[in-house]
């Protein structure tokens, strides 16, 4: 069996970060991951709604650490991890192998969360994954297609009112706009707070629901999702029930933690918040152990955002830790350099630190220019400005090319999401 210095298992922004850091110090590193690519997911709803084509935000990982010669990079899945004997198992497309280490860090991330009602899985679409991305994409451009007259076809349904379900909501109505405007496209945005982007708040909360609405979306606040069958949402707002009909029903409400965090809680004795995400230890340790870290989306710590820059900063720390460059047992401080969020095009909101808080045209460059910054390889900036150019200040959509050349679309889009899995 083969046996390394350090085993990085997730190929998101905590491993990626992790990788990179070890590798300054030439520690022997395998990376596993479920996916061959490093994803950028704060673009996903630009991937399903035909901005920027899936390579722009999807690079392979192994091409990302290429340059790397300490670090190798492996597909497959983590089933089990033997904390004794220091061994991590893994399903690949040739069957398991099995990897020893010194030190393990776990960066897996979250799925979806459903409140409970995972039936509703497959009755709606997410944004987690390309694979998600690709499937919405699809789906929009058939209900683009459906005759103009077709109202289920036309209706939009986006559960949660955070930065996904602004930007996924305010790109699907801008699309029969700017791009598809001989059809409609009634589009609701659903959220059981009292306004959107609930953890923004005030002035910018407010004007991201202003100038959605001033779009036309209607914004649903202080509403929950009661009842997801077929087309038909249930929603309640206080005592009063509604029915929306819907052929896409696009839920981006709660997330929950996938399988290795409840591997490593029970190997470990380490405890797991509500969504079962890891309550780490402040050096960013699990349980019992000092050499297996988890960071990142599948972890929970002093109330830090499921973000990337918390996933990207604990992998610099860890891998600190593991190259001696800080001592084992530093506690980790969330350096917090802001949230932004795009409402729809030229308009966006940024809580940036210092109280400085920008919306409008101002934000959306802002958020522009640190997308930019953050997106992995220059071949990808280069083609993001030209694509994001052709979309925003013209009226294509580069994303949808791939549509027709590589799956064409073939269901009806009344046709549930576990249906399709089916087929
Ligand atoms: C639609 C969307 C929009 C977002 N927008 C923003 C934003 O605007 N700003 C922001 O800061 N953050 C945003 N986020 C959050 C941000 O993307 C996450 O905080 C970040 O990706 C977390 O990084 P991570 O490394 O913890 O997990 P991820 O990036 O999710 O990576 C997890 C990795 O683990 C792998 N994996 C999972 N299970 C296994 C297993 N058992 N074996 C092997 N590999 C496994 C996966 O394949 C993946 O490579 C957004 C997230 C989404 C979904």
């Amino acid at each position: 069996m083969r046996r390394t210095d350090v085993v990085i298992i997730g190929s998101g922004f905590g491993g990626l970060a992790v990788a990179k850091r070890l590798a300054k110090s030439k520690i022997d590193t395998l990376l596993i991951s479920a996916t061959d690519e490093h994803l950028f997911q704060p673009l996903l709803y630009q991937v399903a709604t035909g901005v920027l084509p899936t390579e722009e935000i999807a690079p392979n990982i192994g091409d990302v650490l290429e340059s790397k010669e300490s670090v190798s990079v492996a597909r497959g899945y983590v089933t089990d991890i033997d904390v004794d004997r220091k061994v991590v198992t893994y399903r690949t497309d040739d069957g398991d192998e099995q990897v020893g280490y010194d030190r393990l860090v776990a960066a897996a991330g979250v799925a979806q969360g459903y409140f409970g009602h995972d039936e509703w899985a497959d009755r709606t679409f997410s944004l987690k994954s390309l694979d998600d991305a690709v499937a919405l994409r699809a789906h929009l451009l058939e209900c683009f297609a459906a005759p103009a007259d077709d109202a289920e076809a036309h209706t939009f349904v986006v559960v949660g009112g955070g930065a996904t379900g602004v930007e996924i909501a305010g790109q699907i109505r801008e699309l029969s706009t700017r791009h598809f405007t001989e059809v409609p496209a009634v589009v609701y945005l659903v959220e059981g707070a009292g306004d959107l982007l609930p953890v923004y708040g005030g002035k910018l909360s407010a004007f991201a629901r202003k100038t959605l609405e001033k779009t036309g979306i209607e914004v649903l606040t202080d509403t929950f999702v009661t009842d997801i069958d077929g087309v038909e949402v249930t929603v309640r707002s206080g005592d009063e029930d509604r029915v929306l009909r819907a052929a896409t029903i696009v839920w981006s409400a709660g997330v929950q933690a996938t399988g290795l965090a409840g591997v490593l809680a029970e190997v470990t004795g380490c405890a797991t918040d509500r969504a079962g995400r890891l309550l780490i230890d402040d050096d960013l340790t699990v349980g019992d152990r000092d050499d297996v870290f988890a960071i990142g989306d599948m972890t929970s710590l002093k109330g830090y955002p499921g973000q990337s820059p918390v996933a990207m900063q604990q992998g610099r720390h860890v891998a600190d830790v593991i190259r001696g460059e800080k001592a084992a047992g530093t506690e980790f401080v969330y350096l917090d350099k802001g949230s932004m969020a795009v409402v729809n095009r030229h308009n966006a909101v940024v809580d940036a630190p210092f109280g400085i808080k920008l919306t409008g045209v101002l934000g959306w460059f802002t958020w522009l220019a640190v997308h930019l910054f953050y997106l992995v390889g220059f071949r990808n900036r280069v083609a993001a400005i030209a694509s994001w150019f052709k979309a925003f200040a013209g009226r294509a959509r580069p994303g949808f090319a791939q549509v027709a050349v590589a799956a064409p679309a073939s269901e009806s889009p009344r046709r549930p999401r576990g249906a399709e899995r089916a087929a």
